[in-house]
């Protein structure tokens, strides 16, 4: 599958948010998004984008949570699919499914400092789930699923050393973590309120039920 390989906080700045692609450098002054001569739209009329049409404002929306889990068009249309055929609103359906993504439990574990080195951390095998390797980014976690890192000393460090550089961080309350060990479970689906981002969903199902 293709990967977008330019700059992350171009995205930012296109959606004019903090979408966090970028670990600890995001919590710092040097965000684009802070910066006064960067934080708008980029590229040469980046100054003039303004609200849009109905179709540009869904537009967005979409492309927002598609950039904030980094994936491509064709793969988010098929969680789209997916988040269709459950019971349920359809747009908060997308965000659990998108939500319970092996990378991005590991992400909102603190095992990694951004969702793209989760990524990475997961497809170099680092990561067990329910005792068997996965190293699929987009495995799906489902409801008592447990996840443990590759009992070897050189993953348990890089784990251990991610967690040491933010002691008070608070998993969320659907993940229940060990740090000590380190490994955790999934106790719950997350709601629509654990996943904290300012997305408004039901744009994002017009926009993809044309
Ligand atoms: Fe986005 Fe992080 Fe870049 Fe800021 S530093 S613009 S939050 S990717």
């Amino acid at each position: 599958m293709g990967r977008y390989l330019g700059s992350s906080c171009k995205h930012c700045r296109r959606e004019g948010m903090k979408l966090m692609l970028k670990g600890a450098r995001c919590e710092t002054g040097k965000c684009a998004v802070e910066r006064r001569e960067r934080h708008m739209a980029p590229g040469m009329h980046g100054w003039r984008r303004g609200r849009g049409s109905d179709y540009g404002v869904r537009l967005r929306e979409k492309q927002k949570l598609k950039r904030y889990y980094g994936m491509q068009d064709k793969q988010f249309m098929r969680y789209f699919r997916e988040a269709e055929r459950l019971k349920g609103n359809t747009g908060v359906n997308l965000l659990q499914l998108l939500e319970c993504r092996l990378d991005n439990v590991v992400y909102k574990l603190n095992f990694a400092p951004s969702r793209k080195a989760a990524r990475q951390i997961v497809s170099h095998g680092h990561i067990y789930v329910n005792g068997r390797r996965v190293n699929i980014p987009d495995f799906a976690v489902t409801v008592g699923d447990k996840i443990t890192v590759k009992n070897s000393d050189r993953s348990r460090k890089t784990i251990k050393d991610q967690l040491a550089t933010n002691p008070n961080y608070t998993t969320q309350q659907w993940l229940q973590l060990n740090a000590d060990k380190p490994e955790a479970t999934m106790v719950s689906m997350p709601t629509r309120d654990d996943i904290q981002l300012v997305v408004e969903e039901q744009l994002v199902v017009e926009f993809c039920s044309r």
